[in-house]
Formats: C-alpha cells, structure tokens, sequence
C-alpha cells in the first residue's frame, strides 16, 4: 500500500511505525511542517496501561521511552494548606521534544519516509495518489474542516483559559495546586517529565482571567514560536511560593482555551482523521498524547 501521513506528530508517526512493521512493503511517507526537533511544549505523561500497549506493540520504542521516563504513584491536591495525597496510580512521563526524537528515530530505521519543514498536499491530493491517507494534523485539522460534510465535527471551546509552560523545579507527583487569589481561584497543574524539569501549566476561569489583568496583555501577535512573556514574568510572580526560586520557561506558549473535539464520523472515502484532528482529551488528565498514538 501507498500510506500518506500528514503531520509528524505522536499519532502519525507512531502509526507510521507500526504500519510498516506490519508489511515493511507499504511505501510510508509522513510530512511535518516543522522542522525534525521544533516542537511545543513540555512533557507528556502516560499511565502503565498505556506502556503496555506500546510494549506489546513495538518494544522497540518502549524501550527507548523507558530510559527517559520519570515516575511516581502519587497525586498530590493542595488546597488551603492541606495536602490530600491519593497513591497508587502508576504514572511515567517524558519530555514531548524526546518522544518525537524516538519516533522519530524509530520510523527511520523502519524505511518511513519522513519530509520535515514540509507542508503536506492537500488531503484531496494525496487520496487520488495513495492507497490510505492519514490525517494526523492535529487538533485545528485543515483535513476535518475540508471535510466537515462527511467528519461532522463538533468543536466546543471551553471557557477556561490556560498556558503550557515548564519549570525547572521536578515535582515528586501530580501536583495539583488550588490557589485562591484576590482575583480568584487559579489552578496550577505539575508533573514531572525527566530529572531536569516538569510541566508546569496555569489554568483559571475567563473571568478571573480578565480580573487578574491578563486580557490586557491579550490580542497581540506574536512571531512564530515566540511565547507571552509578560504572562509569564506575572505567573513567576504570582506563584513565586510554589516555585521557591525555580524558574518558569515557555515554549511556543500562550494563553488558550481548550477545545474539546468530537466527529460523528472519522473516515472519508480512503482519509481517515487520527490523533487530535478526530478527538481531544483534556490536559488535567494528561492523555491526549497516549489517545492519539492508542
Ligand atoms: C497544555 C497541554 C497539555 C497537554 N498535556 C498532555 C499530557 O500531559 N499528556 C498527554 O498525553 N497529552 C497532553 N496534551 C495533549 C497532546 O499534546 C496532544 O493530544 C497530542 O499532541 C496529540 O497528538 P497528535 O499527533 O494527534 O497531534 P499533534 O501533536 O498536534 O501533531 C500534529 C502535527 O501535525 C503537523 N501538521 C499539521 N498540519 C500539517 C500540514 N498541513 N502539513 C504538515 N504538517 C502538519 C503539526 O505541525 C504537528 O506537528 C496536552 C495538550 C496541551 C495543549
């Protein structure tokens, strides 16, 4: 078979991995936009359920990833100076940039053809010249708006704003900090994703959004990749008794609001929608990444 891939993240190039090992006959090429290591971002967390899914289906890359991993059992709510620890649950995280390189590395030495800093034909295009197109573009798709007739998505942006930012504090757990402030309540969600750092993201209600000052800093454009750096010196602040002098970085980040996306249908003739682009899952329960590559 001819496979066309459009976007080279973790859906589409886990697919591509594993659809070449199962007939290393299928002519396999993935295109990504950005270049081979450019990415967004912080760490991506998985459960063991979801490692034993990518064990059983290619202990190569598992192999890879557990090198990485970082990992711990608990989830740690703080709120009003209490702590609630719920245990047992089995979690490993790793660096998003580091799972692209395994993938990455892994479809290579599999014979996918990968194309970087390469926008893809048109899903139309590819479908009259491939056997099987796979629209892995993520969660603002140009594929599902092409064919919204046939995917009918529903796309529902949720009122909360949020940043995905870094930190170089590593958290022993899943950090939940509720943290009451004059403007209102804002959320801190951390986990740790190697020895160096954790994923540090900000979340609160629009309107405590709006009180705390931020949609003046709102509106404007930033360069490709640039993150909101004044967003950023204030969040440092705000949340300066959490950090205790550890830094917080930004990568591509923004304020945004989640959008949850569902379709009725994820196949148009031979273009099938995968990872993001058919389905997204909410960052508090970390799982995108392991649905898209599921
Ligand atoms: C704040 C935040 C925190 C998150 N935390 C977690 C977490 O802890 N754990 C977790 O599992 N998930 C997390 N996620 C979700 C996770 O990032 C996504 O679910 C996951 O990346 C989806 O993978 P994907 O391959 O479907 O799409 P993406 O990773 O978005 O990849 C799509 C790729 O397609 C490329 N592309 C798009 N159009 C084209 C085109 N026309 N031509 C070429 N290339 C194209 C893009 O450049 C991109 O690289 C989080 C998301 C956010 C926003």
């Amino acid at each position: 078979m001819r496979i066309a891939v459009i976007g080279g993240g973790p859906g589409g190039l886990y697919f591509a991995a594993l659809a070449k090992q199962l007939d290393p006959m299928h002519e396999i090429v993935v295109w990504e936009r950005n270049a081979a290591d450019d990415t967004f971002g912080f760490g991506v967390v998985f459960s063991d359920e979801t490692l034993g899914g990518i064990e059983h289906a290619d202990p190569a890359i598992y192999e890879a990833m557990a090198c990485t991993f970082a990992r711990w059992d608990d989830i740690d709510v703080h709120y009003r100076g209490e702590v609630v620890t719920s245990g047992g649950h089995g979690f490993a995280a790793m660096s998003r940039r580091r799972l692209l390189q395994i993938l990455q590395e892994r479809c290579m030495a599999l014979g996918v053809t990968l194309h970087f800093q390469n926008q893809a034909p048109s899903a139309g295009e590819l479908a009259a010249t491939h056997d099987l197109v796979v629209a892995a573009d993520g969660v603002n798709s140009a594929t599902r708006t092409e064919y919204a007739e046939t995917f009918r998505p529903a796309l529902d942006a949720r009122r909360c704003k949020f940043m995905w930012l870094g930190t170089d504090l590593v958290f022993d757990a899943f950090k939940f900090y509720i943290a009451e402030t004059p403007d209102g309540v804002m959320q801190i969600h951390g986990y740790p994703y190697d020895a160096t750092g954790s994923t540090f993201i900000v979340e609160m209600n629009t309107a405590v959004w709006k009180r705390a000052g931020f949609d003046a800093l709102a509106g404007r454009e930033f360069a490709p990749g640039a993150s909101d750096d004044e967003s950023i010196e204030r969040v440092r602040t705000l949340f300066a008794g959490i950090l205790g002098g550890h830094s917080v970085v930004g990568n591509n980040s923004r304020w945004i609001n989640f959008t949850t996306v569902r379709c009725a249908s994820w196949r148009h003739r031979n273009i099938v929608l995968l990872g993001d682009a058919a389905h997204t899952a909410h960052f508090s329960i970390g799982s995108g990444t392991k649905l898209a590559m599921e």
